[in-house]
């Protein structure tokens, strides 16, 4: 008989329970599609993707915890951040100061300055977050509004190297104002980032899209016409 051994703490399983059924339309014939590396004994190191045979519905089981799978997401964000800083870092190396529009918790600009260390990143938000993240040095200076307030653009008129806009302009109301807003704030010569999951469906009511709706404000689109990451530099000064 052995002494008390000392009690452990099981770690949370990072994954729920192995599901039997399609979650999209019940039937029970699964297939496997990856393989985890062996299951069965203690938890799998991976998470398997399955395919219903009936629906053809593609999930993992077991499926990730809530808590797994919002780590998964931010690992995601995180990873699309990185990709736009680089995307930045090809066209204009040196930037030295950079406006982060739309920045909450100044997400983007803790990513981006991986790539720029030598760059003062401002951020501008509707929400008081941007003062936190300045508390927090994630950003040098914080401005609470929107580029279409007359107090922001007499502020920061021509100010930035570059304007970067990651995942904003599909959650405001006017997005050509916005960017309107957002080139009037760049330096000529500027760079401007803008980073949308579908540039083309911007303005549903404009069926040309960003990249006219750029080159008819006075810039440059140096990214593809499909581009999810549309980069363009500002030639003239925009009125
Ligand atoms: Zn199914």
């Amino acid at each position: 008989m052995s002494g008390p051994s000392a009690p452990s703490v099981p770690p949370l399983p990072p994954y729920g329970p192995y599901r039997q059924d399609c979650p999209w339309c019940g039937s029970r014939r699964l297939r496997a599609r990856l393989r985890g590396d062996g299951p069965r004994q203690g938890a799998p190191r991976r998470s398997p993707v399955e395919r219903c045979a009936d629906c053809r519905h593609v999930f993992r089981n077991p499926p990730l915890t809530p808590a797994a799978r919002n780590s998964v997401l931010r690992a995601g964000v995180r990873f699309r951040h990185a990709l736009a800083a680089r995307a930045m870092l090809r066209r204009r190396p040196d930037p030295e100061s950079w406006l982060d529009v739309g920045t909450g918790d100044a997400d983007f600009p803790s990513a981006a300055r991986a790539y720029f260390p030598y760059t003062s990143f401002d951020g501008l938000d509707p929400t008081p977050r941007v003062l936190r993240a300045r508390e927090a040095e994630r950003v040098e200076e914080a401005f609470v509004g929107r580029l279409t307030d007359p107090h922001i653009e007499a502020r920061l008129r021509e100010r930035y190297d570059v304007v970067s806009l990651v995942q904003y302009l599909e959650q405001v109301a006017d997005p050509r104002a916005e960017l309107r807003g957002a080139l009037r704030v760049l330096r000529p010569g500027g760079h401007l980032l803008v980073d949308v999951a579908d540039p083309r469906r911007l303005f549903p009511v404009h069926p040309v899209g960003l990249n006219a709706e750029l080159v008819a404000q006075g810039c440059t689109v140096l990214t593809g016409a499909r581009a999810q990451r549309v980069i363009a530099r500002k030639d003239a000064s925009v009125a």
